[in-house]
């Protein structure tokens, strides 16, 4: 148990360390706190984004929207990039398409702070809520990458297209993608539609197949040990 501890503390010693060195810092001086647990790294990696200037996105932002959640949740449901409400408020999904996730996630026992962290591929909003463009995916993915690392969630829950298509380096569309469960780094992922997507198009077809993928999502929840 105290090898798992420690190792545990050196993968996020190792990402915390990678995040800065993305950040550009070259010189680290080390206090008593070096190893923090996840709220604290969370924190930290979110205060260390504030201005972040590393792609075209941050010129038309109005907030850094980071994520929200629990820093130790087994569920990570990561969605595009913030809309207007989002970049007002600097927190993601918390428009209609956010109540949305919040009922979606209720349907199959995830209560939304509890149980889950919720973030987005790239951290700042597109103009005019365009998709973000692969220079901006590649300049955000290491922060993503160092949230996924410090809350190691069991199953990550890709809503959208375009968050499944960016996490498993693929083209394929939405509707192909979903109803499966795909390895990824130590977690498992699953797609499924966007809320947004779900809003637009108000058939019942459409939301019995996301009701599919969240029971799938439940149940690799609870097949899978928690961390
Ligand atoms: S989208 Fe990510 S990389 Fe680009 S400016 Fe915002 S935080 Fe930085």
């Amino acid at each position: 148990m105290e090898t798992e501890a420690l190792a545990e503390a050196l993968r996020s010693l190792a990402e915390s360390l990678r995040f800065y060195q993305a950040m550009g810092v070259t010189d680290l001086p080390l206090g008593r706190d070096y190893l923090p647990g996840p709220e604290g790294a969370l924190q930290r990696q979110e205060e260390n984004l504030q201005g972040c200037p590393r792609c075209k996105l941050s010129r038309g932002r109005t907030t850094i929207v980071f994520g929200t959640g629990n820093p130790r949740a087994g569920l990570m449901c990561i969605g595009e990039a913030p809309g207007a409400d989002e970049d007002v408020q600097g927190k993601p999904f918390v428009g209609r398409a956010g109540q949305l996730l919040t009922k979606m996630l209720q349907s199959v026992g995830f209560d939304r702070d509890r149980d889950c962290y919720i973030t987005n591929i790239v951290k700042c909003r597109p103009p005019a809520n365009r998709n973000p463009e692969s220079d901006e995916i590649a300049a955000c993915e290491p922060f993503l990458l160092a949230q996924l690392a410090t809350i190691q969630p069991r199953v990550v829950l890709a809503l959208g297209s375009f968050a499944a298509q960016a996490l498993l380096r693929t083209k394929e569309p939405i509707g192909k993608l979903r109803g499966r469960v795909y390895p990824y780094h130590s977690m498992v992922l699953i797609p499924t539609f966007h809320p947004a997507f779900l809003l637009r198009n108000p058939g019942q077809e459409f939301r019995r197949l996301a009701w599919e993928d969240l029971k799938l999502a439940r149940r690799e929840y609870e097949r899978l040990p928690s961390r």
